[in-house]
C-alpha cells in the first residue's frame, strides 16, 4: 500500500479514519499539527561508525513523531546495533541529532562482552555491567539478546553467567531511549526520589515543656 500523501513511498503509519502515511509524510503531518511550518529535523540518513577495533557499523537513522514527542532510531545494516534516542520538538534539532549520534558511537564503542581469540576459537565472556538488549525470539524460548550488536540465545547468556557463579547480578531494566552504562561507569543504588513532605518537621527543642 502507498502513501495517501506523496503516493510513492510505501505506507507505515495507518491511522483509523485519517490515512495511510509513509515515514516522512506522518513526520510533516505531525509537524503541522505542533504548529511548525514544515519538520525541521534534515540530516543524512546514512552514517558509518568504527568501533575500538577499527571495525565499520554502517546505520540507517530515522526519526519518528510521537505527538510532540520524537523517537529517533538508528538500524545497522548487516548488523544488529539498534540505537533508540528520544527528543521533543520543543528541543532545537541540532542538539537532538548531535545526541543521537554521539549515543550511537558510544554504543558501539563501549563493550558488554569480552572476546578472546584461543585455539579452539572466539572465547566470549560477559564484562561485570554493562547493556543487554531484549528481544522476542520465536524458537529461543520466547526470548533472545542483541549484546554489542551480536545476536545472543537464552542459553549463551545462561554460560556466560555461569562464570559468574556465586556472586550476585543486579539489575536495572530500563527503556531502550535511556543513556547506555559506559565502560568506565558503574550502577550505583540511589534512592528514588521522594515527594516533599507536606509539613516541615518540628523542631524537638521547640516542643520540650
Ligand atoms: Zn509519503
Amino acid at each position: 500500500m502507498k502513501c495517501d500523501v506523496c503516493g510513492k513511498e510505501p505506507a507505515l503509519i495507518h491511522i483509523e479514519g485519517v490515512g495511510n502515511f509513509c515515514l516522512d509524510c506522518h513526520n510533516e503531518r505531525m509537524a503541522s499539527m505542533c504548529g511548525l511550518d514544515h519538520d525541521p529535523f534534515k540530516y543524512p540518513r546514512d552514517v558509518a561508525v568504527t568501533d575500538k577495533d577499527g571495525e565499520w557499523h554502517y546505520f540507517h537513522l530515522s526519526h519518528m513523531y510521537f505527538g510532540s514527542m520524537i523517537r529517533w532510531q538508528a538500524v545497522e545494516q548487516r548488523g544488529s546495533y539498534e540505537i533508540v534516542e528520544r527528543g521533543s520538538v520543543e528541543e532545537p534539532a541540532a542538539l537532538q541529532i548531535a545526541r543521537f549520534h554521539r549515543k550511537i558511537v558510544d554504543s558501539v564503542w563501549n563493550r558488554t562482552l569480552s572476546v578472546t581469540e584461543t585455539a579452539w576459537g572466539e572465547q566470549i565472556s560477559l564484562e561485570d555491567h554493562g547493556n543487554i538488549d531484549i528481544h522476542y525470539s520465536s524458537d529461543d524460548n520466547g526470548v533472545s539478546f542483541v549484546i554489542d550488536g551480536r545476536p545472543v540465545s537464552l542459553e549463551e547468556l545462561g554460560k556466560m553467567l555461569a562464570s559468574y557463579e556465586g556472586w550476585t547480578l543486579q539489575y536495572q531494566i530500563r527503556e531502550k531511549s535511556e543513556p547506555i552504562v559506559k565502560e568506565e561507569e558503574e550502577l550505583v543504588p540511589v534512592r528514588k526520589s521522594q515527594a516533599p513532605e507536606a509539613f516541615p518537621e518540628q523542631k524537638n527543642d521547640e516542643q520540650s515543656i
